[in-house]
């Protein structure tokens, strides 16, 4: 028998892929090893993305059998799973001066600008490096323009943000649930509250509402966990903290008979909770039940859905019986739409995407890879397009789930699709979606998208405003008029559940829902493992109030091949 330890990671799967990616920016900082870098950049794809249990991988000393692992990054991995440290990751740490690892926290600065920076300003941390730019001084420095030091000044600012703290869904569904199984052992009740049960696209800090028996000595459970880093403030029911990664967390262990309650406070949003205490001061009764429905009881509402509590017109709607019932399930979904494999920039080919969504249950799904116009991901030529098509026939006769031929064809700067109508008129189903010139003015961007609308094809409009959460701003357009373009055309919106898209976003949805547009709720997957990204994809649209009705991929898969037939025929 090993010795009685606590099973519980030193760091979680999303904690080790950000030490990977620290460890290879650190060999790229070196400048000598790039190679090196490029393997650990990797690894750090591979964990990101990994569907199977890291524990077990690190127990049974399998990691090598992963993609792209190999026995130092393995090793790495083990250390920090088990102990949380590295001694590779520090030494590398010592390695690197001082100033290239403080000043390689921005994008794109290499180690040579570095140094050059360095010598001539005399430059030595990001505060100089600030001061520098202002002061119009880095354009000065040979092989600098007036175009990097704003793009530099540019970056110190994202940096310095309140947005950089903030994490995405996956990540913060990570640490909840690793904090939740440390909190188990207590033994106690735990549960996400805050922006994550709320399916906010990103968040700033991990509320965890607990209730316990003994809440103190649960307290003191919740205060050993080994991801939490440091604790900034203590009471006698509650801590706030800061987990290794960084984030903020908050814990508030309460009595079984005030948890409801705690949670239904602490789950929020402001503006929500607000409302009901109103209405519990009207009605001369408080927010207290056993569970948060009879808590909505006692106010005279029906359950509220987490995802629906920003204070936005959901109690009104409750209170005059006018809450869709319906909101769209991940259950009610029958096939999977937007799935890429090997032809473009997937990871795993036709035939294993395909059993993915047999064993996923699936009527159907939908093989759209990229177009020509998105080179760098590998588009398809129409040749290739059709050497896909003999092969998804081939693969057909193995799966049971129905195979539809599509693209996400790029939309061009002129708003047309990247294949000509005689091909688009082949396939089952057509996305279609911006991948490049994201910057263009917000006339420009609108003419260019009601014309892709008003194309006589049908098309669903894929990642619609080309945000990527955190780090690239929604494209700048006039939203209500394309989507009315799209409600006068043939078109669908899609609601893309890549953690990093979750694009249209949700207020739009709404505005988009008052079209009566249609919808999908795709994957993007790039990998079998990304077929989940319904899970994202599907609060999203209850987010947006989208009814499963109004979602194309909840029909069969018949009604779905007429609704979306690109051709308008069949
Ligand atoms: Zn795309
Ligand atoms: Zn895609």
């Amino acid at each position: 028998m090993k010795e009685e330890r606590d099973a519980t990671p030193r760091a979680d799967r999303l904690t080790i892929a950000r030490a990977l990616r620290e460890m290879a920016g650190l060999l790229d900082a070196s400048g000598q090893e790039t190679f090196k870098a490029r393997a650990y950049a990797r690894g750090a794809e591979v964990l990101e993305r990994l569907d199977a249990d890291l524990g077990a991988l690190v127990d049974q000393r399998r990691l090598t059998t992963l993609p792209g692992i190999g026995p130092a990054l393995a090793a790495m991995i083990t250390d920090l799973y088990e102990t949380g440290r590295s001694q590779t990751l520090e030494e590398q740490r010592q390695r690197v001066p001082a100033v290239a690892l403080e000043l390689s926290r921005i994008p794109r600065l290499g180690l040579d600008k570095i140094a050059a920076l360095h010598a001539a300003l005399g430059v030595k941390t990001i505060d100089d490096l600030e001061a520098a730019c202002v002061a119009g001084r880095v354009r000065t420095v040979k092989g600098m323009g007036e175009k990097t030091e704003r793009r530099i000044l540019e970056a110190i600012r994202r940096l310095r943000s309140p947005e950089a703290q903030r994490v995405l869904l996956p990540e913060a569904l990570a640490v909840a649930d690793a904090m939740g199984a440390h909190l188990k052992k207590a033994p106690a009740a735990a549960e996400a509250a805050g922006d994550l049960r709320r399916w906010a696209e990103s968040i700033d800090e991990l509320s965890l509402v607990v209730a316990a028996d003994r809440p103190s000595d649960t307290l003191k459970h919740a205060l050993r966990a080994p991801l939490l880093a440091d604790v900034t403030s203590r009471g006698k029911e509650s801590f706030q903290g800061r987990l290794a990664s960084g984030l903020p967390i908050r814990i508030q262990v309460v009595s079984r008979a005030a948890y409801a309650a705690t949670l239904l406070t602490a789950t929020g949003s402001a503006a929500h909770v607000e409302h009901l205490e109103r209405l519990a001061r009207a009605r001369g009764v408080r927010l207290e039940g056993e569970t948060e429905a009879d808590i909505y009881r006692r106010l005279g509402l029906p359950f509220i859905p987490p995802e629906l509590r920003e204070g936005e017109g959901e109690i009104e709607a409750a209170m005059a019986g006018a809450l869709p019932a319906d909101l769209v399930t991940a259950e009610d979904l029958k096939g999977l739409v937007h799935c890429h494999t090997v032809y473009s920039d997937g990871q795993h080919t036709v035939e294993q995407m395909a059993r993915a969504a047999d064993a996923l249950g699936m009527e159907y799904m939908t093989i759209t890879d990229h177009s020509p116009a998105a080179a760098y991901a590998g588009g398809l030529t129409v040749d290739r397009l059709k050497a896909q098509w003999e092969e998804i026939a081939r693969v057909q006769e193995r799966v049971s789930v129905r195979l539809l031929r599509g693209t996400e064809s790029d939309i061009l700067a002129d708003g047309s699709l990247d294949y000509p109508d005689a091909i688009l008129e082949q396939l089952d189903v057509v996305i279609a979606s911006i991948h490049r010139r994201h910057r263009m003015d917000v006339n420009q961007m609108t003419e260019r998208l009601v014309r892709t609308m008003a194309l006589p094809c049908f098309k669903i409009w894929g990642h619609a405003l080309g945000r990527l959460i955190l780090s690239r701003p929604p494209v700048e357009c006039r939203v209500e008029e394309i989507l009315d373009a799209a409600a006068a055309g043939r078109a669908a919106v899609e609601i893309n559940g890549d953690p990093k898209r979750l694009d249209l976003p949700p207020h739009w949805l709404k505005a988009a829902r008052e079209r009566r547009l249609s919808f999908v709720v795709s994957t993007d997957a790039h990998s079998v493992g990304e077929l989940g990204n319904v899970r994202y994809g599907i609060p999203m649209a209850r987010r947006g109030w989208v009814r499963r009705d109004e979602v194309l991929n909840s029909r069969n898969a018949a009604e779905f091949v007429q609704a979306v037939a690109p051709a308008g025929r069949r």
